[in-house]
């Protein structure tokens, strides 16, 4: 193993750049992983454009990762969380590491929302801690990673690549959406998602995409797409959209377009994951009466729009939104990569080396391009 590794530093907004870290000695309740595939997040993006909410710079940013184990303290089986208690882990294993640690089980929000630990603020996160000293390597922009004691590991299933494996965190989003749009009421009624539901999901970004996918999975009946870019509409098709709508549309001629294609009425659920507010009150607008919101396109404060409280009442329906899961969900994403009928990995549309994180970070979110990966260990 070499004695440093390289890594990409946020410093601030705008501020990217590779520097070159010692590799930390493993603790007895650590581990240390090679990573092969990094995500790039849209809240990653964000960051770097400046919207950074609470980011104490300077950070390796990146949360969705998976990696081969190199090397594994001897207390890792106290120190480490396994949903699996029966998991032996050992180096050379290839594993998934949750975006965090467990939540302090002290703070108010782990004491009133035990199965929501991604809700604690005293929880360390990977991708938004400062490298300014050892272990160093705590996020997924990087050629290792140090895996801190209370961190949630997962072993890769047998023949899953790390690409693959990488996209299991943004799934947990789209697996959370459909657990938040299923929960509660009757489903045989019609309430909230159930089997044959109509969906719409406006924003055909990675998550969109990842949200279509799992509602398909789940037994959805028809899924809109809904988005500005015919491109990411084509693509929509693969993922799940029986329909696709252009965003740019007025929200009369939306209304049209879904109810002359689901006889008569407007969706039983509909998601925004565009992220952009507007789109908040279009996904009131394209509910029915009693259908279900949720909303999952705002990770960073993109700002106000003007809602009329009238329309909520009058449909008397469901607004959830949507921030944190339980990571044992990370097994039910490895489960739906596994079973679904669509191609997840075509989503990842653009491969790069760790010289051209830079370059990997300019190209996310553009219009042609879908999930970008970090290839750690290629040039
Ligand atoms: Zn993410
Ligand atoms: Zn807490």
């Amino acid at each position: 193993m070499s004695k440093t590794g390289k890594a990409w530093v946020m410093a601030g907004p705008g501020q990217l750049e590779m520097r070159e870290f010692e590799v930390p000695k493993v603790q007895k309740d650590g581990m240390l992983i090679k990573v092969e595939a990094c995500g790039i997040c849209g809240t990653d993006k964000h960051m770097f454009n400046g919207n950074t909410g609470m980011v104490d710079f300077p950070i390796i940013p990146g949360h969705e990762f998976a990696g081969t184990i190199v090397e594994l303290g001897e207390n890792y089986k106290e120190s480490m969380l396994m949903v699996d208690e029966t998991l032996e882990l050992k180096v050379g294993d290839k594993v998934i590491i949750g975006p965090g640690t467990k939540g302090c089980g002290k703070c108010p929000t782990c004491l009133k929302y035990p199965d929501k630990p991604l809700l604690c603020q005293n929880r360390f996160r990977y991708g938004h801690s400062r490298c300014t000293e050892a272990p160093y390597f705590l996020g997924g922009y990087s050629q290792y990673l140090y895996v801190m004691p209370d961190s949630w590991v997962f072993k890769m299933p047998e023949g899953m690549s790390f690409d693959l494996a990488a996209m299991a965190e943004p799934a947990c989003i789209a697996l959370s959406v459909l657990e938040r749009a299923s929960e509660g009421d009757l489903p045989s009624l019609g309430h909230g998602m159930g089997l044959g539901r109509t969906v719409a999901v406006i924003g055909a970004g990675p998550i969109g995409m990842l949200i279509m996918a799992a509602f398909k999975h789940a037994g959805a009946g028809k899924i809109i797409a809904i988005d500005m870019i015919p491109k990411k509409l084509e693509m929509a098709k693969e993922f799940g959209a029986d329909m696709t709508i252009d965003a740019k549309l007025p929200i009369e001629e939306k209304q049209k377009l879904i109810m002359e294609a689901n006889g008569g009425e407007l969706c039983d659920v509909v998601v925004e994951s565009a992220g952009a507010p507007i789109a908040f009150r279009e996904a009131i607008e394209l509910i029915r009466r009693g259908g279900t919101v949720i909303e999952a396109g705002h990770f960073t404060d993109g700002g106000d729009v003007s809602v009329n409280p009238y329309m909520i009442c009058q449909k008397d329906c469901q607004i959830k939104g949507v921030w944190a899961n339980h990571p044992a969900i990370f097994r039910d994403a490895l489960n739906f990569f596994d079973r679904s009928s669509v191609e997840i990995e075509k989503l990842i549309t653009h491969r790069f080396g760790i010289n051209d994180v830079a370059k990997a970070m300019r190209a996310a979110g553009s219009s042609d391009v879908g999930k970008v990966m970090i290839k750690p260990w290629e040039e």
